[in-house]
């Protein structure tokens, strides 16, 4: 099928976990059915998140050896700001332990209390730090983007309509930026395209508001553009990335996810009393300006993914992994999110478990019955990830009720990728044998990492 072989090879392996399936049945019941709470020695295929999970290369490795342990000045610093102006183009850099370090720096620095922060979809991290410093965030994505069976190819776009209201409603004034995401996480992955950049700046200039990316998985962003948008076929992703950037002031980084590190991440801009003032609170919140919670090897080792993450075979590789467990799923008639994105698939657990009302939860009994068939590890993203209104107390109710399957980069090969697939098929075929779950413990905040469920019947996966 449609998947590029692997532009890398093996030198050192680790060993997986094989449970069988009485042990996987035990397991996830001693984890309250979330598999947020099994132990990792549980996990066959770890599918749970693409966030620090990367496999570092030989190149990378050796960086590490190379770490800069001062306190200020590291030379690591000053490679990461190289690959830094160099990769995306922006001037100032300043370090952060992970991504939400930077949103933390750059939300209390730009928002005052009673401002508007519109964005292409919220994410968890970014939305909280913008309400802790007083802003209110508004959703400018385009319609489609909440629709699971849209197959719009960025549908990760700014609604210019939206946001054109937005500034005419509240006043341009008092929206201190634009949160840009690339690509939209929450809405599957899913790209923007460079037109609609070009656009949104636009709009965004006349109006004085700047632009600042979460640029978590940028290249790909860029990967996308390369293979969906006209005349950028015979562009490297190297070079759409760097346009791409043109288009904001600056961008967030959690180097977790595109630059290939297991810690990290950035903060980075063109304005250079930003940067100055910058340079005071990070002092406060991470450490000093040069290495921002980092070891220098840390650095190093990102300095090093940064320029990995542009590489074109390995950008191509990366999601054609995505898109291949997508099709076989696909073909196997399970339900979900189309087009699929670059990092994750996403089950749409709602038509997947048609019996079951959303009140029995069937993205987190899907994710559960998935572990119990197969030791495959991945994630609720519906009702319980929504967690209740702070005003009326009542769960909210999201449209989408899905799994998702995240892919670390680098780290499994097609034979693991067969094996997720399958089991989901198989277990698509006896979806009539799964049950709902309620939940027996709910914590008041964040309640989908630490919940505890019990089936509504005997068994999990029982047999009619
Ligand atoms: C992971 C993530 C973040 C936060 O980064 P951390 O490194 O986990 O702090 C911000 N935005 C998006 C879209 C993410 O996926």
């Amino acid at each position: 099928m449609d998947m590029l072989a692997e532009p890398y090879r093996i030198k050192m392996v680790e060993k997986l976990p094989m449970l069988s399936r009485r042990e996987r049945e035990a397991a996830i019941a001693r984890a309250g059915y979330n598999t947020f709470l099994l132990r990792s020695d549980e996990v066959y295929i770890d599918l749970l998140t693409d966030s620090g999970t990367s496999a570092m290369s030989d190149d990378q490795w050796a960086a590490m050896m190379h770490g800069d342990e001062a306190y200020s000045g590291s030379r690591n610093f000053f490679n990461l700001q190289d690959s830094v102006r160099e990769i995306y183009g922006f001037k100032h850099v300043i370090p952060t332990h992970q991504g939400r370090g930077a949103e933390h720096i750059l939300s209390s620095l730009l928002i005052k209390p009673g401002d508007y922060i519109p964005g292409n979809m919220y994410f968890t991290t970014t939305r909280a730090h913008q309400e802790r410093a007083g802003g209110i965030f508004v959703d400018v994505i385009i319609d489609e983007a909440h629709d699971p069976a849209s197959d719009h190819p960025f549908k990760g776009n700014v609604s210019l309509e939206k946001l054109e209201n937005l500034f005419a409603k509240v006043g341009p004034e008092n929206v201190p930026y634009l949160s840009l995401a690339v690509t939209v996480n929450l809405a599957g992955g899913q790209p923007v395209s460079l037109e609609n950049m070009r656009q949104t700046r636009e709009l965004c200039s006349r109006h004085g508001v700047p632009i600042y990316f979460d640029a978590t998985r940028c290249a790909e962003n860029a990967y996308f553009i390369q293979q969906r948008e006209e005349g950028c076929k015979e562009r490297s992703v190297a070079d759409i990335l760097l346009e791409m950037m043109s288009y904001g002031d600056g961008c967030t980084m959690s180097g977790k996810k595109d630059c290939l590190v297991n810690i990290g991440g950035f903060l980075a801009t063109n304005d250079g009393d930003l940067y100055e003032s910058a340079t005071e609170i990070v002092t406060l919140f991470e450490g000093f300006p040069t290495y921002g919670g980092l070891a220098g090897r840390d650095m190093e080792a990102m300095a090093v993914g940064i320029r990995e993450m542009v590489d074109d075979d390995y950008i191509a590789h990366r999601v054609s992994q995505v898109r291949y467990l997508g099709s076989y799923l696909e073909g196997a008639g399970v339900p979900l999110v189309k087009p699929v994105g670059g990092h994750a698939v996403f089950l749409d657990a709602r038509s997947f478990l048609a019996h079951l009302t959303q009140d029995e939860l069937p993205a987190q009994s899907l994710a559960a019955a998935l572990y119990a068939e197969s030791g495959v590890r991945t994630m609720e993203r519906g009702v319980v990830s929504a967690g209740r209104d702070p005003e009326t107390g009542q769960h909210r109710y999201p449209r989408l009720e899905l799994v998702r399957v995240t892919l670390p980069r680098r780290v499994y090969t097609r034979g693991h990728l067969d094996v997720v697939a399958e089991a989901a098929a198989t277990l698509y075929q006896k979806r009539d044998q799964i049950s709902g779950l309620r939940m027996v413990h709910e914590p008041a905040v964040l309640r989908f990492f630490t919940a505890r469920f019990e089936p509504l019947k005997e068994n999990l996966v029982g047999s009619e």
